[in-house]
């Protein structure tokens, strides 16, 4: 297939995620041939570095070479085997290591194939652990302001993005939202364990009102990612989960985006020393692989499932549940952070990426520049309409897959670049903007 009979074909049969179909008559469609490491490489033999992990999904570059090892070696074993009434080795094996990387406060495991669905079954689990204690009036959630926990209609409830949601909310029962502790809403004077502080007081007053008819909060620790990388301090977290065990109300950790390594501590919640009662993984798990998602939860929400009724059982299911594929590319992906001492070497990269933009940013249009760990964001000032989709069209000029969300631009690149590569990132990301703003 030459590149443009791709292009075509795939407009015409393909309907692309997240897209409005008729702006690739202005911003065609980029067919892509192979992938190495950080790079992509299109159908017409340009390259492009991946500083966004194809979609916060790929923690270790582009046919990474163990977890290719790791999958090929499964498939001449098992690909998938139904997990009702069935086991294998590679989910008891994730399964434990997930639950001892929680310290085992989180063990047992439940699976599903992508994000949403892990939303949908940590907020079912939630309503029906309540319902099992004889409880059924606390069947309604609390999320923050701008939250984004996946686009399938329950996970719609708590997913606070009108672009999102509007369209379809005759059919969604919305959660109730509480401020965002985004730390760029400080007063002057004020810093971002201040706006923690003032967005923890806003959910207590919430808790209290409401508490007898609340089943669970649900949070992005640390970074609300799609809501554009809005950043808050720990702290909020560790009020958050005062509250939560004080209000009988469960907490949820959606780290399907912050989880794996992506804050700088395996799970984004570390950082506040707490855990949740939930806590909802995808996207890195398998190194942006197969889909996987996974629930982890608390011993005593499992045991209030436990019992001869079939009614009080958790009757939630997915075809791919567990998949055999799937488990061994994390184990993989758990495997890589081991040996190669993942997160001591990501400090280094944090630093290297901090060094390169922050001289870079200080003398451009833009505010708000603000990092954790593998993620690094800023806001463009006076970004035209049409910001987002000039800026990833520049940044493959530049060879750097960039894709703003509004006028915030970030960068969550695999976690496999050195030095050279981050000034380099730098370098074709300011270039872009440049050329966006002019
Ligand atoms: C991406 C994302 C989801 C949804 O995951 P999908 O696999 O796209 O359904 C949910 N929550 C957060 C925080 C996410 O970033």
């Amino acid at each position: 297939m030459t590149q443009e009979d791709l292009l075509r074909r795939s407009m015409a049969a393909v309907w692309h995620p997240c897209t409005q179909m008729k702006r690739h008559e202005r911003f065609p469609l980029l067919a892509i041939r192979r992938g190495e490491g950080l790079w992509l490489e299109s159908t017409d033999g340009r390259r492009f570095m991946d500083a966004v992990s194809s979609w916060w999904t790929n923690l270790f570059g582009h046919c990474n070479p163990d977890i290719n090892a790791a999958i090929t070696d499964q498939l001449g074993q098992l690909e998938h085997a139904m997990l009702a009434g069935f086991t294998h080795a590679p989910v008891v094996e994730l399964s434990e290591r997930l639950s001892a990387l929680t310290g085992h406060a989180l063990g047992h495991a439940f699976y599903a194939s992508d994000g949403a669905s892990a939303t949908e079954i940590a907020l079912k689990m939630s309503q029906h652990f309540w319902r099992n204690l004889g409880r059924p009036e606390k069947n309604r959630y609390l999320c923050l302001e701008d939250a984004y926990h996946g686009e399938t209609v329950g996970a719609l409830a708590v997913t606070d993005v009108s672009i999102f949601r509007d369209a379809y909310a005759p059919l969604v029962r919305p959660a109730r939202t509480v401020p965002s502790p985004d730390a760029r809403r400080a007063e002057p004077g004020e810093s971002a364990l201040d706006v923690a502080v003032r967005a923890a007081a806003a959910l207590e007053a919430t808790l209290e009102a409401h508490h007898t008819e609340i089943a669970a909060f649900i949070v992005e620790p640390l970074v609300q990612g799609a809501a554009g990388m809005v950043m808050h301090d720990p702290e909020y977290l560790r009020r958050a989960r005062g509250l939560c065990d004080r209000y009988e109300v469960h907490l949820i950790a959606d780290e399907i985006a912050v989880g794996f390594g992506r804050t700088g501590s395996f799970f984004a919640h570390e950082q506040a020393g707490i855990r949740p009662d939930l806590l909802c993984l995808s996207k890195g798990i398998t190194g942006g692989y197969l889909p996987l998602s996974c629930v982890l939860c608390t011993d005593t929400i499992y045991q209030a499932f436990y019992d001869d009724r079939l009614a009080r059982a958790f009757l939630h299911s997915h075809s791919y549940t567990g998949n055999a594929l799937a488990c061994r590319a994390a184990l993989a992906v758990l495997d890589l952070f081991a040996r190669d001492q993942v997160l001591e070497r990501n400090r280094d990269r944090a630093r290297w990426l901090d060094e390169a933009f922050a001289p870079r940013l200080a003398e451009r249009p833009v505010t708000a520049v603000r990092q954790r760990g593998m993620i690094l964001a800023f806001d463009v000032l006076d970004a035209p309409d049409d910001f987002a989709q000039q800026m990833f069209a520049r940044g493959l000029d530049e060879q750097i897959l960039v894709r703003p969300i509004g006028n915030t631009v970030y960068l969550m690149p695999p976690y496999i670049f050195d030095r050279a590569q981050a000034e380099a990132m730098a370098q074709a990301t300011c270039r872009a903007l440049d050329r966006t703003k002019a």
